[in-house]
């Protein structure tokens, strides 16, 4: 059997995405997570390929019936857990058009308006956020991967035999890395990776903002120095992930310039915010960073996956993982830039042709305005949560992400944390939004984060009357646990 045949395809095609403009208009009737056990889906697909071909339009039932209804709901406006990633239509016709496509952009000549689309939306997001012209961007899958690239030169200028001889079976003192200890884990995870290990990242305290404390660091710093380590990097975060706390940037900025360290700013989340210059103050700082990451699928609106590396010495980054084989070779590779050369991954899907979708169908404002609105939503929310007694805030919230928690005076701290527990159990046994949690300070603490595409008000407004309808429902049936238990001899 060839493809399909033409005519097949479009009815497909059209079948498609009418499919998905119906799940895009009812996605809000669904439970944000499907109400099903794990292995319910397995069970129902078969053990076997099938031996012989199928129809797409079976294949397309089974995608209605299997698949559609069984997966948790990103693009739906009661999403409000963990940092949200919006399948926006631009993003989704993006997407699906570079799937028609299928153009693997390893180098200029496999892939020329697929490469310098990538270089130009770059360019034009770098300027979007204010950072400065001499930053270079390119897309990878994720922010874990683009902060293992970024740790990935710093090792390459702090060893700069590592290339050829590697790290192992020599005399090198510890490569260290600093970040928060409110850092995402994938700065760990890019140590794992990197063959410096668990043990060589440094989590620097922070303060009761859960900031990187910047006193804490140079100490940190210079004992290790004088103990006969090596400091290579510091990894500073715009919008940690429990919390969206801000390292003060500019501080850390300038021990890492003092001490001659890599420096890298994880502004994977809140980085989007940047493009409204009404808060650009409070990415103060990154402009001096020697590489910066945001992930447009998190909260510019495209589909997963899309995440931007800033590096400002692009020639490092190609230095640590140019490697031309006589088979990639090209006439042309002298005046044109190959994407190949920017990590150890050859090939590369065509991720800039949705952001391009994205940026240009909302245009710079479009995306501002609604960021701006994801932003005064979420300070609504941390507003009702001080102003109710029930309830305290658990961290400032500078952006659209709200850590909260509720209290009683009269439960204790354990007693608390499972009352936590169940009321984010039960506001997200509803369906009709999805929370996550936390924990700050050893204390159980829900995350109330709007960055989705289709959040409103209206949705938000709704979310804090469950949460509060469930709360007071949870702290008189507490009160009177605690009182049975008091009782009990
Ligand atoms: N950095 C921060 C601050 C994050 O919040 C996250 C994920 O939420 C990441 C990095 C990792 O993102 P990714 O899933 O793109 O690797």
């Amino acid at each position: 059997m060839s493809d399909l045949s033409l005519d097949v395809f479009r009815a497909a095609m059209r079948r498609a995405s009418e499919r998905i403009a119906t799940y895009l208009e009812t996605i809000e009737s669904r439970p944000v997570r499907p109400p099903i056990e794990p292995g319910t889906v397995a069970a129902a697909l078969p053990d076997a390929p099938p031996i012989e071909a199928e129809a797409l339009d079976v294949i397309l039932d089974d995608y209605e019936r299997l698949i559609e209804p069984n997966v948790t709901h990103w693009n739906h406006p009661g999403f409000l857990a963990y940092f949200s990633s919006t399948g926006s239509m631009p993003g989704i016709l993006g997407e699906t058009l570079a799937a028609g496509l299928s153009v693997n952009g390893m180098l200029w000549r496999t892939a020329p308006a697929a490469v310098e689309l990538e270089l130009r939306v770059c360019r034009w997001l770098r300027d979007m956020v204010g950072l400065p012209a001499d930053f270079h961007g390119h897309i990878n899958d994720t922010a874990s991967i683009s902060t293992m690239l970024s740790l990935a030169v710093a090792r390459a200028r702090a060893v700069p035999d590592a290339r050829e001889a590697g790290l192992t079976g020599r005399n090198l003192p510890k490569l260290l890395v600093y970040t928060s200890e409110q850092a995402h884990s994938s700065v760990d995870k890019a140590s794992i990776t990197l063959g410096l290990g668990l043990d060589q990242v440094r989590h620097v305290p922070t303060d009761d903002g859960f900031r990187m404390n910047p006193d804490a660091l140079a100490r940190m710093i210079a004992e290790d120095r004088a103990a006969g380590h090596q400091p290579i990097a510091v990894v500073a975060t715009i919008g940690t992930t429990s919390t969206t706390s801000i390292d003060p940037v500019e501080a850390v900025a300038d021990i890492a310039d003092a001490e001659g360290l890599w420096f890298h700013v994880d502004a994977a989340w809140a980085g989007s915010a940047a493009v409204c210059a009404d808060y650009r103050h409070l990415f103060a700082g990154w402009e001096r960073a020697d590489s910066v990451v945001i992930n447009p699928h998190k909260w510019l609106f495209v589909p997963m996956d899309c995440s931007v590396l800033f590096v400002r010495d692009v020639d490092a980054l190609r230095a640590a993982f140019a490697l031309v084989p006589e088979y990639l070779t090209t006439a042309e590779r002298a005046t044109t830039v190959d994407l190949m050369d920017f990590g150890p991954q050859l090939g590369r899907r065509f991720r800039a042709l949705k952001l391009w979708f994205v940026i240009r169908a909302f245009g710079v404002e479009g995306l501002a305005a609604v960021i701006r609105e994801h932003i005064r939503l979420g300070q609504g929310i941390a507003a009702r949560v001080d102003s109710d007694p029930d309830f305290e805030r658990s961290a400032p919230t500078p952006f659209s992400t709200v850590c909260f928690r509720m209290i009683a005076p009269d439960l204790d701290a354990s007693t608390l944390d499972r009352v936590n527990e169940r009321l984010l159990d039960a506001v997200n046994a509803d369906g009709r939004i999805f929370l996550s949690h936390t924990k700050l300070h050893d204390r159980y603490v829900l995350r109330f984060s709007v960055s989705n595409l289709r959040t409103e008000a209206r949705h938000v407004d709704m979310a804090w009357e469950l949460i509060r309808e469930h709360a007071t429902r949870l702290i008189g049936s507490s009160r009177q646990g605690a009182a049975i238990q008091s009782e009990e001899p």
